[in-house]
């Protein structure tokens, strides 16, 4: 059986080497000769708009998948009725555009942040009005790692965000001064079973992960987002792994965006659960049983960015696993992370730190 991916980045070669040891084969399309995914597997190289290469990959797979929420959806249509894509394509239209998702996570009584659509310079004084400062402005669509979006806490920030967003269509919402930022990962399987993963706690700075630990948090948190998260699986009849993210503030969970796709979060899983969100993915798209998404241990999963660290000095400390995506390095580029699995949450949080005194000495977790 083969899986076709459209996006070939480091979730899409983490998908292929979760679908390995099953036997399953993949064949990957991308814009880029030179990805993560591409040097582990097939792939077709072409634009996501170019209709015949992506009827050709429907044509050479049993299933299509994405690992890129912002694949166009128009171009993706050309498969229906050539080959199943999973998860379906109204579950990636509504996570391609922040208004959508905000409108979903109101129809499914998911709390989200008090928000306002953004046209024109008119409607964004009108937002600034109803939803108060400080704020922030985002575009509704093609933003990630907080890319597209400006906190603004002044009048003259307001003016100066639009200058720079104002092009396309805009969404105001408040600014959430919280105590914590979670995520609550999940699949479902083609006869509607839902495997949902402990919630994970993440530390975010200029907009991108850091730090992930997992499991983490109360009971009655993780038990309130699994029952977000359901909804909205349930609500697409959804097939694969989806994610929602969440601020914490005052021991509630307010909603900020979904990802359709295994998510960066849950990396940890690779080494942290009996079963990763990789290989659940996998086994959710091509209708295999889901496998158990308990944790083993305590884990803290740490972004490499920019530069890779000696691969001898971080292997060198116990419990540490490393995964390289084989990228060029650029400043704020994410090159691989590395995952610690401790016994302990205590052991697990001491050893971050000192992986953090040394990788990312600007990044505290408390
Ligand atoms: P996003 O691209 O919406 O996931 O935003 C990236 C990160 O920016 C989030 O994980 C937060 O750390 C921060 N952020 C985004 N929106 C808000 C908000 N309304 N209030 C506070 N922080 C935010």
């Amino acid at each position: 059986m083969t899986i076709g991916v459209v996006g070939g980045g480091q979730l899409g070669r983490m998908l292929a080497l979760a679908g390995y040891p099953l036997g399953l084969d993949f064949l990957f399309l991308d814009r880029s000769p030179s990805t993560p995914a591409g040097q582990v597997a097939p792939l077709i190289c072409s634009e996501f708009t170019d209709a015949a290469r992506l009827a050709e990959l429907g044509s050479r797979c049993d299933v299509v998948t994405f690992d890129w929420e912002n694949i166009p959806v128009d171009a993706l249509r050309v498969l229906t009725g050539r080959c199943p894509v999973r998860p379906s394509l109204a579950a990636l239209a509504t996570a391609q555009d922040r208004a959508s998702e905000k409108r979903l996570f109101e129809r499914l009584h998911i709390p989200t942040t008090r928000w306002h659509s953004v046209e024109s310079r008119r409607e964004l004084t009108l937002a600034v009005q109803r939803v108060g400062l400080p704020g922030v402005l985002k575009t509704r669509r093609l933003g990630y790692d907080g890319k597209g979006q400006a906190l603004v806490r002044t009048p003259e920030e307001v003016e100066e965000a639009w200058v720079r967003l104002g092009s396309v269509p805009l969404l105001y919402e408040e600014y959430v001064p919280f105590d914590s930022e979670v995520s609550i990962i999940g699949a479902r399987g083609q006869r509607g079973e839902i495997a949902i993963y402990p919630l994970c706690l993440n530390v975010h700075a200029q907009g991108i992960l850091r730090v992930t630990r997992a499991p983490c948090g109360p009971v009655r948190l993780q038990s309130l987002a699994a029952r977000y998260l359901r909804g909205a699986l349930r609500h697409f009849r959804y097939v694969g792994v989806l994610t929602i993210e969440f601020f914490v503030r005052s021991g509630r969970l307010i909603a900020n965006e979904m990802a359709p796709r295994v998510h960066n979060s849950g990396h940890w899983t690779i080494e942290g659960a009996v079963t990763s969100q990789f290989e659940n993915h996998v086994r959710a798209i091509t209708g295999l049983p889901l496998g158990s998404t308990r944790a083993c241990g305590h884990s803290a999963m740490i972004n490499l960015i920019g530069k890779l660290p000696p691969r001898a000095q971080l292997l060198a400390r116990p419990g540490v696993h490393l995964h390289d995506y084989g990228k060029e390095p650029r400043p704020g580029r994410k090159l691989g992370h590395c995952t610690l699995v401790a016994t302990t949450a205590r052991a697990r949080d001491a050893g971050a730190r000192r992986l953090l005194a040394e990788l990312a000495p600007d990044i505290r977790i408390p």
